[in-house]
């Protein structure tokens, strides 16, 4: 058996659709867990119409006319108007609808998983539809009954013993007639409520899949033809890595390579299975192999972490930053399960990058104004060089505005202004 993946752009419009069919035709017959992540860009959107919801801002109802017109349209280009998969994509919809009708009242990261999930749970639903439409025999899975995790909303945490003993209960039998079809993304909580991953979450959720029904390999389908040393769409002239070691993987998904969530490496390199990453555009090509075998890497690995927040504390009192303000620091961080992703310290400051997430940073300028002075750049870029060479560094930082730069042995950071 295996474990696929397709990410939102493999599933963006009607077209996407039918090659992944293609995909999925060619191995179906080998036991195939298939794993999306909502279409095209719809967690945006529905993270745009979460906040909205929780601000109540007059464009909700823009947002949401918007993503769902762009999910009908997919429909009518797939299936024939009296189709059942309308009523279906409606029915999920109307979740929403009936949520959004009241004032918010729940905490804004319970809200915020109940409302972004719908994209997966849609995409889910059109893709299975147009599977059994081309006779190929699919059913879809609720992810939400398997991947069991805290209530940690936004974040959830999963229990591997729960999970995998559900996964493993009834989803090798199912997948011997039939190819299963179901959320990246999501968990659910024991009292039923819907949870989410962290964002880019759905590779993490191939993985975990993978581990509890031990399959030999899991592949990602991506727009690329594999893991590149720098992202193809922002630098010319890359190489694309035949292979990776687990631990270069890591490291690379660490310091924000999108190419593959952080938490999916280690259930594969526990269980030893492959990691393919090969492109939705040519299922033939062999793409990228991530496995245990060591591997040499000869070029320098750029890494863009985009969307970055530099934040600088200070006593109120003027002092030394001392332990005792860096620990406050960090509890408060730990507490919005907020990462860092650069720190630096000097006598009478701390400064740390982390992700901007529009909510988690308020409420962290908020907890910090109590015992704190702070200044902060907004739109920021994390530029991370592995195996850097000088001249490189140079090219790069070259006309840039360097907000911070660090350099160890084999690493290089360096936090720039985003040029808008
Ligand atoms: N749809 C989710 C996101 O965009 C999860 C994923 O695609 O991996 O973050
Ligand atoms: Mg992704």
């Amino acid at each position: 058996m295996q474990v696929f993946k397709f990410g939102g752009a493999s599933v963006k419009d009607a077209a996407a659709v039918q090659n992944l069919a293609q995909i999925v035709k060619l191995y179906a017959e080998d036991g195939l867990l298939v794993v999306v992540s909502a279409m095209g860009k719809t967690t945006n959107a529905l993270e745009k119409l979460s906040f909205a919801y929780i601000n109540q801002s007059k464009d909700l109802r823009v947002v949401f006319t918007e993503i769902k017109a762009y999910h009908h349209q997919i429909l009518i280009e797939l299936f024939d108007a009296d189709h059942p998969i309308f009523d279906e994509v409606e029915n999920t919809f109307v979740e929403i609808e009936w949520m959004i009708e009241e004032e918010p009242q729940d905490g804004q990261d319970f809200i915020y998983d109940q409302i972004v999930s719908i994209g997966e749970l849609v995409s889910s639903r059109i893709v299975t539809s147009y599977l059994n439409k081309i006779n190929i025999k699919s059913k879809w899975l609720d992810a939400r009954g398997y991947i069991q995790t805290d209530n940690n909303y936004r974040e959830a945490l999963v229990d591997f013993d729960k999970t995998c003993a559900l996964i493993r209960q009834d989803i090798p039998i199912m997948l011997q007639t039939e190819v299963l079809v179901t959320q990246g993304f999501l968990g659910g909580t024991s009292e039923n409520f819907t949870t989410t991953l962290g964002r880019e979450g759905s590779d993490y959720s191939a993985a975990i899949f993978a581990s509890c029904l031990n399959a030999p390999s899991v592949t990602i389908w991506k727009d690329v033809a594999g893991v590149y040393n720098a992202d193809p769409k922002r630098y010319q002239n890359m190489v694309k890595f035949d292979q990776l070691s687990y631990a270069e993987a890591v490291e690379m998904a660490y310091y924000g390579a999108s190419i593959i969530h952080p938490k999916t490496i280690r259930p594969l390199q526990n269980a030893n299975i492959l990691l393919f990453v090969k492109p939705f555009l040519n299922p033939g090509e062999s793409g990228t192999v991530i496995n245990a075998e060591e591997s040499v890497v000869k070029v320098p690995v750029i890494i863009v972490k985009p969307n970055q927040v530099l934040v600088s504390v200070f006593a109120k009192d003027h002092s030394f930053v001392s332990e005792k303000h860096l620990s406050e620091v960090y509890k408060i961080l730990a507490g919005l399960h907020i990462k860092v992703n650069l720190i630096q310290n000097s006598a009478l400051s701390f400064t740390f990058c982390t992700d901007y997430q529009t909510g988690k940073f308020e409420a962290l300028l908020q907890q910090l104004k109590l015992d704190f002075n702070y200044k902060y750049n907004l739109e920021t870029e994390l530029i991370t060089i592995r195996h850097y060479e000088p001249a490189l560094l140079q090219e790069l930082s070259a006309g840039k505005t360097i907000l911070l730069e660090q350099l160890s042995r084999s690493t290089a950071q360096l936090l720039i202004k985003a040029e808008s």
